[in-house]
């Protein structure tokens, strides 16, 4: 028999982590648990896309691969999807950590005008060379981590122009830069101070300037909104996602983080594709995004860096069948590129299995932004995007903390990352 001649195999994997058979629908409940694992396992991967994932036997007999990568004693997976960044800014925030440090909450740094309104006015005293350089690094980060697709929102731009700004950087690393950008227009991410005493108005800009140009210039997929207390109520952002919607755009909602002001409710109502944080979620919204489908984006690290000391109650959500995913939610009160220190605080604080959080990081994050047929799962057709980690199984995902495990990074079919890391475990 003549063997095909393939681009490249991963091959001998002490585990394969494939979630066979998630592509179509987020898994949920009990399905989480299964990673659909094969031992001894390889993917044969061919212009990009994967060809086949068997038993490395299997693959040795039908492919000759120009390149190989050997992960014995190692853990094969689908690259991270991380479900939730706020990847264009300018700036940091290192003060207003200590600040925190010292008692103060959030909201209150806020209102004296620090907090994300010091991000605004930095990124819009900068120019898009700039916001792209700064941008590039984190996802070359990201990379080195093992992200292969990252959401990115707007929203330190606060006008027409600056929003703009934002997403065309965000676009243009989704062409330049190995790691899949996709975007959400996150305009309604706070009132900027020119709107303080005219929120309705600046949801006027939102809905009726900014959203039509963001979807007529084909900038974002997704249009999300910061309802919360003191931000934008219920009802403005209903406005905002229906107006995302008739444009287009699929409707995300930031709900239910520091107060329950019925975020995941409205997320149901209007049939969003995803509901972020929901730290206070009443049962109520809880149990309409599990008939809607929609999925709960966690964001553990946010509570961590935040020092809330409240974790959203991912075992109810779970319990209920409501397909979970993770994000990293980077941004600079929450500065981490790294999903593995997600799914680390998703296993010690919100207390998901090794298995669950490794789902919610992959399949059902890739599902939470469009992108559950492409990629979060090891299938044939599928990109190749994945992952070698120098651990012997995916427990130690969770387990070992605070370094990098990721050794390989492939993208499309390419090794883009070759740490050559010591197996420590
Ligand atoms: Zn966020």
């Amino acid at each position: 028999m003549t063997k095909r001649k393939i681009d490249l195999t991963i091959k001998r994997a002490n585990e394969l982590v494939t979630f066979r058979g998630s592509s179509k629908e987020p898994i949920h409940k009990k399905e989480m648990l299964d990673l659909q694992i094969i031992e001894n396992g390889a993917v044969a991967i061919d212009d990009g896309r994967i060809l086949a994932v068997e038993k490395t036997s299997e693959i040795e007999q039908r492919y000759k691969s120009e390149a190989v990568v050997d992960a014995k004693g190692k853990v094969v997976m689908p690259g991270f999807v991380d479900a939730h960044t706020h990847l264009v800014f300018a700036g940091a925030r290192e003060r207003e950590f200590e600040e925190r440090l010292k008692g103060h909450s959030y909201l209150e740094i806020l209102e004296s005008g620090g907090g994300i309104l010091s991000t605004v006015r930095e990124t819009r005293e900068s120019s898009k060379t700039q916001l792209a350089e700064k941008a590039k690094k984190t996802l070359n980060v990201m990379l080195e981590h093992g992200t292969t697709t990252v959401e990115a929102k707007s929203g330190y731009g606060l006008t027409v122009a600056d929003e703009i700004k934002c997403l065309e950087v965000a676009q243009e690393l989704d062409n330049n830069h190995r790691v899949e950008v996709v975007s959400t227009f996150l305009g309604a991410h706070a009132v900027p101070p020119e709107f303080h005493d005219n929120v309705d108005g600046y949801v006027t800009l939102v809905t009726e300037e900014m959203i039509p140009k963001v979807a007529e210039e084909r900038l974002a997929e997704f249009c999300d909104v910061f309802c919360e207390r003191n931000v934008f109520s219920i009802r403005q952002a209903r406005q905002v996602l229906k107006a995302g919607t008739a444009c287009g755009l699929g409707p995300k909602i930031h709900a239910d983080e520091i107060t329950d002001l019925g975020g995941a409710k409205l997320a149901a109502e209007v049939k969003a594709i995803s509901a972020e944080h929901l730290l206070f979620a009443s049962d109520e919204g809880l149990s309409a995004m599990a008939q809607r489908g929609v999925i709960a984006v966690l964001l553990p690290a946010a509570s961590f860096s935040l020092m809330t000391g409240r974790y959203a109650n991912a075992r109810k959500m779970i319990g209920m069948g409501i397909p979970v995913a993770l994000g990293t939610d980077f941004n600079p009160s929450c500065w981490t590129e790294n999903m593995q220190m997600a799914i680390a605080f998703a296993c010690r604080e919100m207390r998901l299995t090794p298995a669950e959080a490794i789902a919610a990081a992959t399949i059902n994050a890739a599902h939470s932004i469009g992108r559950g047929q492409e990629t979060g799962s090891l299938e044939i057709g599928k990109k190749a995007n994945l992952i070698v980690l120098a651990v012997p199984n995916h427990s130690f995902l969770a387990y070992r903390f605070g370094v990098n495990l990721v050794e390989n990074v492939v993208i499309d079919g390419e090794i883009v990352a070759d740490r050559g890391c010591e197996n420590g475990s």
